[in-house]
């Protein structure tokens, strides 16, 4: 434990079924406010909290405290806001667990497999906050769930601009959330799933595929079955996705998160043995700003590379020789239909692979390397890990990259994000 010596403490004692909300102020230079179980019990999104320890959250962290019994915390420094609110939707969404795992049962009994459940709603509805509760209810009853993460915008598994699906062993870490072991990592390139939306539900499909034939093979994660975790833009193509993600997945479940018009509309559009479920959201989820989404997302890359908290990494910085590598935007410009080739639609140039040749306006981007061999589908490969171009040396026609591991890079397929990232180590 960090001390709180010489910290301001405030105690709050809370009534069974209450959430202490608090907020950590953001900014680099913010203090950090530490959070200790006195007595009783509580939990944090799902994970319980041991009694005399005490957590340590950093800056922009926006955390609720929740306790089924009753008790009494304290908190160390000074948060951006502190209160106790009776009023939450824990208990629908106790219920929602447990219906799932009623269905959990049923599956094992019948040899079937376990519910798939997609969470939707618009952006700051607490989506990933109900993901999160969802999985580490599951496996504190000892299932094994998957977590399928489509926000490509903040992604609670990879670095942004991804798709990701991983298996959730043991519940989400209460300062760091869930252990990322072994993740399974597409590229989608950007933020907005709107600027390559085929490609988007290309992934969608490969990860639902990929899924499918574990469920198969493993009889634990078929009745565990996954949780997905979608992007808040519910509207035009944006809906589309939501129900091509629920054919591909062929999810049991919807969860609409605080959006009626969106329940209604999915109720409508899809088979009508999916339960679709409309849930309130927590009062206590709070509206980031773009800016606080931008600083979240830098923060994700800033830990890809630099390592969280109580472990370090040390990335390392080298030269790659323009030929040694071959560079890909996946993508052509849309042109007017009149204009392609015959026989050619627009999805063809939307998972087209678009071969680069380095220029300087390829300093500060993410690069995916993409773990496809001589002959794979590299759209739909998965990716081995990522690293940043830091100088591009027309001239001699060397990179310079900042890598996790180092040199050699592990192959040679690089696949270009949209994503900048500027290293102020
Ligand atoms: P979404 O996935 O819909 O964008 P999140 O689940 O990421 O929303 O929630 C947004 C923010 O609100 C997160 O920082 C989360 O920690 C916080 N949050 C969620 N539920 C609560 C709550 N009950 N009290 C306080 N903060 C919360």
């Amino acid at each position: 434990d960090a001390p709180a010596a010489g910290k301001v403490s405030t105690r709050y004692d809370l009534e069974k079924e209450t959430e202490l909300r608090f907020e950590v102020e953001s900014g680099v230079s913010a203090e950090q406010v530490q959070m200790e179980v006195l007595t009783g019990m509580a939990e944090i999104f799902g994970s319980e909290l041991n009694r005399n320890k005490k957590y340590t959250f950093g800056p922009g962290s926006k955390i609720a405290v929740f306790t089924w019994q009753g008790c009494s915390v304290n908190l160390y420094g000074k948060p951006e806001v502190a209160y106790v609110s009776k009023d939450t939707p824990m208990l629908l969404y106790l219920n929602t667990h447990c219906a799932l795992e009623q269905m959990r049962k049923q599956a094992e009994e019948d040899n079937e497999r376990g519910p798939r459940v997609m969470v939707v709603g618009p952006t700051d509805v607490g989506k990933s906050t109900v993901c999160r509760l969802l999985l580490s209810y599951a496996v504190r009853v000892g299932r094994r769930p998957t977590l399928v993460e489509l926000d490509v915008g903040q992604s609670g598994v990879s670095v942004p601009g991804t798709v990701s699906a991983l298996c959730i062993e043991r519940p989400a870490d209460v300062e760091e959330g869930f252990s990322v072991q072994a993740p399974l990592v597409y590229h989608f390139g950007s933020t907005s799933p709107g600027t390559n939306i085929k490609l988007y539900n290309k992934l969608t499909s490969c990860l639902a595929d990929v899924f499918s034939q574990r469920c198969e093979v493993n009889r634990k994660a078929s009745v565990g079955g996954c949780i997905i975790n979608t992007c808040g833009w519910v509207k035009g193509s944006g809906y589309q996705a939501l129900v091509h993600c629920a054919s591909a997945f062929e999810v049991d479940v919807v969860l609409v998160l605080d959006h009626e018009r969106l329940y209604n509309e999915l109720k409508r559009d899809l088979p009508h043995f999916v339960k679709v479920v409309l849930l309130p959201k927590s009062g206590g989820v709070v509206e980031r700003s773009k800016e606080c989404r931008r600083e979240a997302r830098d923060e994700k890359i800033r830990e890809y590379f630099y390592g969280f908290r109580g472990v370090s990494f040390f990335p390392f910085s080298f030269e790659v020789r323009f030929s040694e590598v071959r560079i890909y935007k996946i993508g052509a410009p849309s042109i007017p239909d009149s204009c392609l080739p015959l026989g050619m639609s627009q999805d063809d140039t939307q998972l087209k692979l678009v071969p680069v040749t380095p220029g300087r306006d390829l300093t500060y981007h993410m690069l995916s390397v993409s773990n496809a061999d001589e002959g794979d589908n590299i759209v739909e490969s998965p990716v081995c890990g990522f690293i940043v171009v830091t100088n591009v040396d027309t001239q001699t026609q060397v990179l310079k990259v900042l890598s996790p591991a180092p040199r050699p890079l592990p192959k040679h397929t690089l696949l270009i994000m949209d994503i900048r990232f500027m290293d102020m180590k």
